[in-house]
């Protein structure tokens, strides 16, 4: 079976065209030019044209030819015929199956951005009704009842077409809940308290500190708690949770698991995107994988338990299907990449101890080298001063009155945490001006563009990109920036789990080619050890005093740090991937007496 799509975002008939000659995808097609009709487009009644699917060989000409790279053709299995879902539109994108819903179960799904996680989702909650793949014919629920008849979702479409399903969800970009809601956090929460929990939320999330506080003023992490703690507040049937991780800490996004599986407890049916491997791990019962081809379409997998459903997308394999969506595995080390040796590598920087004071926090950098070529990851709780650090490492903020740093002479380029998107021309525009010549290089597209994957929407604007689109521009245009120090804080967010460690990948590749080090403040751990050299631990008390270790080797760093925060990770047997231990289960017990936190050693073996 055959799916064309045109991106109508992308496709710009006038501009693909000389005077009154066909658009370019027309005038080359093989089977237009011996009369036949694989691509129309009745200009008086048409925007763009459209692939006749049937009709169309699949040669691929036209997704070569068109220059805006608006065409995807596919060729997918027959057995796909019987499992339309919705079809946004003829030649639009089609999503393929649903998750199974499941009460008392959380279910997560994984997958790339735009492969339909949030069409999914408005099916879920009844805002969208499902055409069947059928646009402009849209079945009645009886029929769409009949469609999904011996399978859970005959009776949530039964339930959801008579009103009697409720939906509550948290939507992935909450920096902007101040621009919706005003006031001050507590108010806002008292307000969704249809479940009579806020009180016990407050103390889960541990938001205590920061409720009298004006949204306006709230860190990324403490909005997101008031964001999730507004929607487990809801009296609702199913709740969706989009990304409930970013910008929160380790423990934080323990805290968010115990608050999810306490509503799972309840009989709720909790759905979840979660793009940390580890954290999705943690918090799913069951997953699906979404693949396809994004903007094209999207097939949601067969129903796994989690381990093995992590499993298999790390494999990029799903046995069940004989689908390959990746051409290789995701493989995790199993022991830390070497950290010595740094003695013999060119000295950046030798920082002395550092002490800043603001209000009544102080924070206190136990000082320490940096080498040419490495990536030091930068890890602890929030409110610990990490920021404040990155900030006095670039030269934006004095230390305290008589601390002398070294003379530095080093041009720094930082990527900040939340990102504002204010510039008005496009991504190619954004990043030439500070690429310059070299963004037109073979160098820069295979070390930069490709990697990130900028080359498809380069002529699109800053200010229309998705979180994820802008992230990895952001990245880019700071690497893109000539400069010997660079400081990245928390790169990682809105970004799905495969393109986490091809970016991670490529930072690395990109910092060791140009010798220059690397600053990388990241809570996503599978991140922190594919991306690292070294490690700076910060330990302390939140919001009133932050101690920074000097640099040391990832598995003294990593057992440093998950023994402030008092968790470990085991082993999964097959790939090798980390999972947390369940606290005080026998393995967390046994590890933490053999002091292995993250890298296991034969002390906890035997
Ligand atoms: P995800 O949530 O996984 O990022 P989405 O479900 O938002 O993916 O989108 C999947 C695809 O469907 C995208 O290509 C998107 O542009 C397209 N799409 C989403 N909503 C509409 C709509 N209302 N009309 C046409 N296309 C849409
Ligand atoms: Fe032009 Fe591409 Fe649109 Fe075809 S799909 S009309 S080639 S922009
Ligand atoms: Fe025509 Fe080939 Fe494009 Fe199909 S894939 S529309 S046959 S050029």
């Amino acid at each position: 079976m055959r799916i064309g799509v045109i991106d109508t975002d992308r496709c710009k008939p006038n501009d693909c065209r000389i005077a009154s000659q066909k658009p370019l995808c027309i005038r080359f097609c093989p089977v237009v030019r011996s009369g036949g009709e694989a691509i129309i487009f009745e200009e008086e009644e048409m925007d763009h044209p459209r692939i006749i699917e049937n009709v169309c060989t699949g040669c691929g000409i036209c997704v070569k030819k068109c220059p805006y790279d608006a065409i995807h053709i596919s060729n997918i299995a027959e057995e796909l015929k019987t499992d339309f879902t919705h079809r946004y539109g003829v030649g639009g994108f089609v999503l393929f199956r649903m998750p199974v819903v499941k009460p008392g179960k959380i279910i997560g799904l994984i997958g790339p951005n735009g492969i339909g996680k949030s069409t999914v989702i408005k099916i879920l909650a009844g805002e969208l009704k499902p055409n069947l793949g059928r646009p402009g014919d849209d079945p009645e629920w009886d029929e769409i009842i009949r469609y999904y008849r011996g399978s859970e979702l005959q009776n949530y479409f039964t339930s959801l077409s008579q009103g009697q399903i409720k939906l509550a969800a948290k939507p992935q970009y909450i920096t902007k809940l101040p621009e919706v809601v005003k006031g001050i956090a507590k108010s806002l929460l008292d307000k969704v308290d249809e479940r009579g929990c806020m009180k016990n939320l407050i103390e889960s999330l541990s938001m205590e500190k920061f409720l009298d506080r004006e949204l306006t003023v709230l860190s990324g992490g403490e909005l997101q708690r008031i964001a999730i703690a507004a929607v487990v507040g809801r009296e609702a049937d199913i709740y969706f949770f989009d990304e409930p991780s970013s910008f929160l800490d380790i423990r934080e996004r323990l805290e968010v698991a115990k608050v999810l599986h306490e509503l799972a407890d309840l009989g709720k049916t909790v759905v979840i995107v979660e793009h940390d491997l580890a954290i999705c791990d943690y918090l799913s019962d069951f997953v699906h994988v979404l693949y396809g081809k994004p903007g094209a379409y999207g097939i949601v997998s067969h129903i796994h338990g989690v381990r093995e459903g992590i499993n298999r997308y790390l494999d990029g394999f799903l046995p069940d299907e004989n689908i390959r969506f990746r051409p290789e595995p995701i493989v995790f080390h199993l022991n830390p990449i070497a950290s010595d040796g740094w003695e013999s590598m060119e000295v950046v920087a030798q920082f002395p101890k550092i002490e800043k004071t603001l209000d009544n926090f102080k924070l206190e950098f136990e000082g320490g080298k940096i080498y040419k070529g490495e990536v030091i990851g930068i890890v602890g709780e929030n409110g610990l001063g990490k920021t404040t650090l990155i900030r006095i490492l670039g030269g934006e903020l004095e230390p305290d009155p008589g601390i002398e740093l070294p003379a530095l002479d080093l041009k720094i380029a930082i990527k900040p945490q939340y990102l504002k998107p204010n510039y008005d021309g496009t991504v190619e525009n954004y990043l030439s001006e500070v690429a310059g010549k070299s963004y037109h290089t073979s160098l820069y597209k295979t070390e930069v563009l490709i990697p990130f994957n900028l080359k498809s929407i380069e002529d699109r604007y800053i200010k229309e990109l998705s979180g994820g689109e802008l992230q990895k521009v952001e990245i880019a245009r700071t690497l893109s920036t000539p400069a010997e120090l660079y400081l990245f804080d928390e790169p990682s967010a809105y970004i799905d789990s495969q393109s986490r460690l091809t970016i991670t990948k490529a930072i690395k590749r990109n910092i060791q080619n140009k010798h220059a080090t690397a600053f990388i403040v990241e809570h996503d751990i599978l991140c922190v050890d594919f991306l690292s050299d070294r490690l700076i631990v910060f330990t302390g008390e939140a919001g009133r005093k932050g101690i920074a270790y000097p640099p040391i080797g990832l598995k003294d760093g990593m057992n440093l740090f998950l023994k402030n925060v008092d968790i470990t990770f085991r082993r999964d047997p097959r790939t090798g991937r980390p999972r947390i231990n369940k606290y005080g289960s026998e393995l967390d017990r046994k590890q933490k007496a053999a002091g292995d936190y993250y890298y296991i050693s034969k002390k906890t073996e035997n």
